[in-house]
Parts: structure tokens; C-alpha cells; sequence
């Protein structure tokens, strides 16, 4: 088991990326904390676990939300006493190029995607730099790259993401902490199904669109995701420091 005895905390952990990683790290042998908005799906991701034999906890939390996330750290340590892996997943898009995107718009994306990584590893850093070391995942996509039509606000974050992600390693190094990002290219979840949705008038045609454009032929699964977390959650990864790790079929290429 590549996680035995971990304890990780995954923002976002109800859905898509989050929860087959939470099933993923809980089978390596990490017991989890999900934290999520949507009480339902969180609970249902920590129950599968507990199902299969794992440990698992669901707190609900919103990323953005300083107190929450206060509150998510302190209950997280209060029931494991650490916390080795931070995976900050949590994540929303927002629809538009820049001219059409409303500042509303504009604000709420900035404030899940980067807030919503500032502030759980604010409030987990301090117990990882007295434990002398820790993980952290944060959550960037290949857009930081290659941009993408129609998300400009989306693809402004993720490239923060991954700037955020390199002056965090060269903070917390000294610590024997660990910060990477993940960079997926097109996953099958939730999240993409409601952007096909958004985006063409007819979404199968959409999904096609994007298959073509991948050098894989197809769109990846969160599971594909999943596996590359639990890399850089393990001591596997541990050369890798402030890294970038694309999980993309080759998109960057099409
Ligand atoms: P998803 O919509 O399936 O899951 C996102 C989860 O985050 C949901 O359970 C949601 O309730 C939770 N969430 C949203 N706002 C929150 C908040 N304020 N506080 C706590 N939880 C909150 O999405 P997904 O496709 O699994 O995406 C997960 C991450 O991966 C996101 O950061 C996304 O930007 C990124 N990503 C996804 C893709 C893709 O193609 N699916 C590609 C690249 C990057």
C-alpha cells in the first residue's frame, strides 16, 4: 500500500476528481477527510469508503470561507492528530470570453479556485511545517497552458494555481513539504458534462469536438486523475518539488 497510514485531506472530495481520489488514497491505505459543500455526495464518498474497509471522515466546508476551513483543520486534527496530504481540489468554472464575463462571475471563480487553495493551506501549513513535513496538490489544469475558448476566468486561476504552486515550494521546502500541481487535460465528470452542456448547442457533438482534439482519441476518467494524485501524495514523488504533472491524453500537442 502506497498511502499506509497517511491521513489526507481532500477539498471537492464529493464529486468527480475529489472522490475517486479520496477512493484511491483510502485503498492505498490513507485514511481520508472529504471536505466538500454538498453534504449528500461528501457523505456518500465517506461511506463508500468505510464500506470497502477504509477510514474516512466527511466535514463540510466551503474553500472560501475562512472559518470553515478553520474549522475543517481543527476537526481534521482533532480526530487524526495530523495531517500528512493536502489535496486541493475543489474547483468551479465560469462561462465566458473576458469582455462577456460578469464581475460577479469573475469573482466567484477567483474565489474557489485561488482562495479556495490559499486558505486550506494556510490553515494546514502550520501543522505540516511542526510535523517537518507534508504534501500538498493543488489543483491546476492544462488551460493554464493552452487557454481554452470561452473560460477566461477559469484559465486565469489555473495559471495562478500553478505560480502559487512554485512560490509555495520554494517556501515550505525547508519545512520538508512538498507542493506540486496536477494539470488534467478534458476528465469525464460532473464538471465537464455541465460544460458541454453550457458551451454547444448540441453536446454530443461538443464531446466529439474535444476527442478529436486529444492525441489519446478519447476524454480521461477520474480515476486517471486519481492515480496521479496518489504519485504525488506518495513518497514515490519525492524528487518532484514544485512540479507540474500533466495528466492529459496529449492535448498540449493537438
Ligand atoms: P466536480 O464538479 O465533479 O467536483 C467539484 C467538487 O467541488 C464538487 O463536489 C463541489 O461540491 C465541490 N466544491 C465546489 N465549490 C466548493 C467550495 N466552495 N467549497 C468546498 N467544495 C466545493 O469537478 P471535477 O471535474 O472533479 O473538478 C475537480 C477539480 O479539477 C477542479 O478544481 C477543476 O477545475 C479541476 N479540473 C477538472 C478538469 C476536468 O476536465 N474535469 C480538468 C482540469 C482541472
Amino acid at each position: 500500500m502506497r498511502l499506509q497510514g497517511k491521513i489526507a485531506l481532500i477539498t471537492g472530495a464529493g464529486s468527480g476528481i475529489g472522490r475517486s481520489s479520496a477512493l484511491r488514497f483510502a485503498e492505498e491505505g490513507a485514511s481520508v477527510i472529504i471536505a466538500d459543500l454538498d453534504e449528500v455526495k461528501g457523505e456518500e464518498t465517506a461511506a463508500d469508503i468505510r464500506q470497502a474497509g477504509g477510514s474516512a471522515l466527511f466535514i463540510k466546508a466551503n474553500v472560501t470561507d475562512p472559518e470553515s476551513v478553520q474549522a475543517l483543520v481543527a476537526a481534521a486534527i482533532a480526530e487524526y492528530g495530523r495531517i500528512d496530504v493536502l489535496f486541493n481540489n475543489a474547483g468551479i468554472s465560469g462561462v465566458g470570453a473576458l469582455h462577456e464575463v460578469e464581475p460577479e462571475v469573475w469573482d466567484r471563480v477567483i474565489n474557489v479556485n485561488i482562495r479556495g487553495t490559499f486558505l486550506p493551506s494556510k490553515y494546514v501549513l502550520p501543522h505540516m511545517m511542526e510535523q517537518s513535513s507534508g504534501v500538498i496538490i493543488n489543483m491546476s489544469s492544462c488551460i493554464a497552458e493552452i487557454g481554452l475558448a470561452q473560460r477566461a476566468s477559469y484559465a486565469a486561476t489555473k495559471g495562478a494555481v500553478l505560480a502559487l504552486t512554485k512560490s509555495m515550494q520554494v517556501d515550505y521546502a525547508p519545512y520538508g513539504i512538498r507542493v506540486n500541481a496536477l494539470l488534467p487535460g478534458t476528465i469525464l465528470t460532473p464538471f465537464v458534462e455541465n460544460y458541454l452542456k453550457q458551451s454547444y448547442a448540441d453536446p454530443e457533438e461538443g464531446l466529439a469536438g474535444i476527442k478529436r482534439r486529444q492525441l489519446s482519441g478519447d476524454l480521461g476518467r477520474p480515476e486517471d486523475v486519481a492515480q496521479a494524485a496518489v504519485f504525488l501524495a506518495s513518497d514515490e514523488s519525492k524528487f518532484m518539488m514544485g512540479s507540474p504533472l500533466y495528466i492529459d491524453g496529449g492535448v498540449v500537442f493537438g
